[in-house]
């Protein structure tokens, strides 16, 4: 097969989950942090306060959470 594989993302690494560049995640005012209430600047993907170590911490945790539920269910 001399077929060239179609260019993908490569699969998200923990810790590295969102793109902190984007201006998304960029606020003018500091607001507590949803996780530890510590006053910061950063957005997480809902929009909401959270540090970039919070943030990236629940996300893993939500993934691990989703991966041990489709284990036992065998659907998610
Ligand atoms: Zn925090």
């Amino acid at each position: 097969m001399t077929g060239r594989r179609p260019r993908r993302a490569p699969p998200p690494v923990a810790g590295q989950l969102l793109d902190w560049t984007d201006a998304k995640h960029w606020a003018r005012t500091q607001a507590p942090c949803r996780y530890c209430r510590k006053p910061t600047f950063l957005r997480d993907d809902e929009r909401l306060p959270a540090d970039k170590v919070c943030a990236e911490q629940a996300i893993t945790q939500r993934a691990a959470r989703a991966a041990s539920t489709y284990q036992q269910n065998g659907t998610l």
